[in-house]
């Protein structure tokens, strides 16, 4: 295992820091109450634990393409089928905005993307052919993941079912990645704020996250942790402000071990007022992308420490599922709703 902290002259110096502070409705006939999507006309319309879904977070892909889109319908059926969560805990995130995306991605990208004028080389290195219904799934998803912030603020905890696209450049996407929706999030957050919040980025999905640490690198209100193994995607790394490189084949133990080891010291030093948690399923054993070795079991008790560790600070926390690839739709959607479960226990336990 290695782990590289950037050197303490780094604009965000977080042990510095330390010194310095001690001196909706769903889409469909089923729902009938739409919710907003800004934080201050939130209304309290139930007490159970907020899930952010639309229907639009799925589009069509060519026939045996590789990403598992249909997945995102599928883990809120599967929440809905166990009753681990009730229709009226869903939230509808508006589609986000060009004006929100480009507090993020340049101006030129953001206009080739959603307007299709994407090159072949473009469309390879994002794994995406170009198509109306794929900018709108980004779209959504990153609408999603801003209302999960905002909904966090509100209520302590928000859990979208998409979201965790951290391979997402400013002026470019890649890996699956279009728009970086945790970036955005964290930005919009920051910028909506008189005193400006500081945000964590805790990135555990098995691949780094390597656009959001490029986008943060000079930033020094977002703190990015990345916890990842070191022979995945992407080859070249970027350099988070914290990153763990995790050897191949790594079980629970020794994984939630690494993650304990960093979580808490980072929560008492950088002092962030947003957590934002990237809680990919791709370290599973049976992952096709991943080489990690985790069971579900793993990921449950991970996703349990990280949400109760923040939460139990009195720290706002919005999770989205990242990444997780399998042939087998519902044994993946199952997989990603591990997030949902193990929030749905911390928002009884803490927040109710
Ligand atoms: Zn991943």
């Amino acid at each position: 295992m290695h782990t590289s902290v950037r050197e303490m002259t780094c604009t965000k110096q977080i042990f510095s820091k330390r010194v310095c502070i001690q001196v909706g409705r769903l889409v469909g006939a089923a729902f009938t109450s739409c919710r907003r999507f800004h934080a201050e006309i939130v209304r309290l319309e139930s007490s159970g634990l907020p899930i952010i879904h639309h229907g639009k977070y799925v589009c069509d892909l060519p026939a045996n393409h590789r990403f598992p889109m249909g997945k995102f319908p599928r883990v809120l059926q599967c929440l809905l089928k166990d009753q681990v969560i009730a229709e009226n805990q869903v939230w509808l995130p508006e589609i986000a905005s060009q004006e929100l995306l480009s507090c993020v991605h340049t101006e030129e990208y953001l206009n080739s993307f959603i307007n299709g004028k994407v090159n072949e080389q473009e469309q390879r290195r994002t794994g995406f052919p170009w198509s109306e219904g794929i900018v709108s799934r980004c779209r959504y998803e990153t609408g999603g993941t801003v209302l999960a912030a905002e909904v966090a603020l509100q209520r302590g905890l928000a859990c979208s079912t998409a979201g965790g696209t951290h391979h997402a450049f400013p002026s470019f996407g890649s890996g699956f990645c279009l728009l970086n929706d945790l970036a955005v999030a964290a930005k919009h957050l920051m910028g909506t704020s008189s005193s400006k919040r500081k945000v964590l980025i805790v990135d555990l999905d098995v691949h780094q996250g390597d656009g959001t640490a490029f986008i943060f690198q000079e930033e020094p209100r977002v703190f990015t942790f990345s916890v990842h193994c070191g022979k995945n995607f992407p080859l070249r790394k970027q350099q988070s402000d914290l990153d763990v490189s995790l050897e191949d084949g790594l079980e629970d133990k020794e994984y939630l071990s690494t993650v304990e080891t960093h979580l808490p010291c980072l929560l008492e030093t950088f002092r962030p007022d947003l957590v934002l948690y990237d809680a990919g399923v791709d370290p599973h054993r049976e992952d096709e992308l991943g080489r990690l070795r985790l069971t579900d079991h793993g990921l449950y008790q991970r996703d349990l420490y990280v949400l109760k560790t923040v939460v139990s600070r009195g720290i706002p926390v919005a999770a989205v599922i990242g990444g997780g690839y399998s042939r087998d739709i519902d044994i993946l959607a199952a997989r990603h709703s591990i997030i949902h479960r193990a929030a749905t226990q911390v928002w009884r336990e803490c927040l109710t």
